[in-house]
């Protein structure tokens, strides 16, 4: 076909490819100008946002730079209380799992908080003076005498659901307060929350800690199986989402006098229980918490908060 074809055709090819080229070209230049004046905008956006009491701003900041670390999305909680009263403080580390509606016949209904009780409960602890910290926040209190809020609190999620990014996060959010998350690296994906989403929670400021690979009761593994879950899902957690996940939770509340050995042994610097209560800096291995069930009112919530104390 080429060799027959008149030398006229053959530039006039040419000419159309060169012309083709050129419009490519414009079209990429227009296209990354637009993309600039984006970014710029987006900034602009961030930077004027974050001047307000919406925190919100810093987090869209944050995400709208990929390739550098981002800053820290939140405000820091208040210093109000140093030196040995924050080592002594105890503090409430609420637990949570399903932040959504129970839908009829679930089997365990009380694990699941309903998206309008925890945002009046999140309202209604930030009416009350509360603030909420990460573990690491937390324990820099504990360990170095860090300053801390005088009315710390811990907002915490078992397991991953969905629920948690879809639901908790933007009330969370809203406040400028961290979660924590206790992933159960075998929930990511299947039903349950999306590695995604696990990287939108971290740059909006939560903490993801270790909650196992599998949720066994850790009480009844041998040494291997037992490396495995707690060695092995720290490592998953920090290569696979660069957070030093320092914490852990025990599956079901299950520990003993061996398994605590393991937790310190995989270089974790404290773990929480489900015994009901305030947790003090004194057991950083066996951290009690205050379970919140699905029909708590946050006034009940505020009442336990000041009973328990
Ligand atoms: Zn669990």
């Amino acid at each position: 076909m080429q060799y027959g074809q008149p030398a006229r055709e053959r530039a006039a090819r040419r000419a159309i490819a060169r012309a083709h080229r050129r419009r490519t070209l414009r079209i990429q230049r227009v296209a990354a100008a637009a993309a600039l004046l984006a970014a710029a905008a987006l900034v602009a956006f961030a930077v004027a946002r974050s001047s307000g009491e919406d925190t919100r701003s810093a987090a869209t900041a944050a995400s709208a730079s990929p390739g550098r670390p981002p800053p820290a999305p939140l405000p820091r909680p208040p210093a109000q209380v140093r030196g040995d009263a924050a080592r002594r403080m105890r503090v409430p580390i609420l637990i949570y799992h399903v932040v959504s509606r129970a839908p009829p016949g679930t089997p365990n209904p009380q694990l699941w908080v309903p998206e309008e009780s925890f945002r009046s409960e999140m309202h209604a602890l930030r009416d009350a003076h509360y603030h909420a910290l990460t573990m690491a926040q937390l324990f820099a209190g504990w360990t170095r005498g860090a300053g801390l809020p005088r009315k710390p609190v811990v907002v915490s999620f078992d397991d991953g659901y969905r629920s948690d990014y879809t639901h908790a996060r933007p009330v969370l959010t809203a406040l400028g307060w961290p979660g924590v998350l206790n992933l159960e690296l075998r929930n990511i994906g299947k039903g349950g929350i999306t590695a995604r989403e696990v990287k939108a929670l971290i740059a909006a400021g939560w903490e993801i800690d270790s909650h196992t690979i599998d949720h066994p009761d850790l009480t009844t593994l041998g040494a291997a199986d037992l490396r495995r879950e707690l060695v092995g899902s720290r490592r998953a957690l920090r290569r696979r989402f660069g957070v030093p996940a320092d914490f852990f939770c025990y599956p079901a509340g299950r520990y003993d006098a061996t398994v605590v050995g393991a937790v310190r042994a995989a270089g974790y610097r404290g773990a929480t229980t489900t015994v009901e209560g305030y947790a003090s800096g004194a057991s950083p291995y066996t951290l009690s918490r205050i379970r919140v069930n699905g029909g708590d009112s946050a006034a009940a919530l505020l009442a336990r908060l000041r009973s328990e104390r």
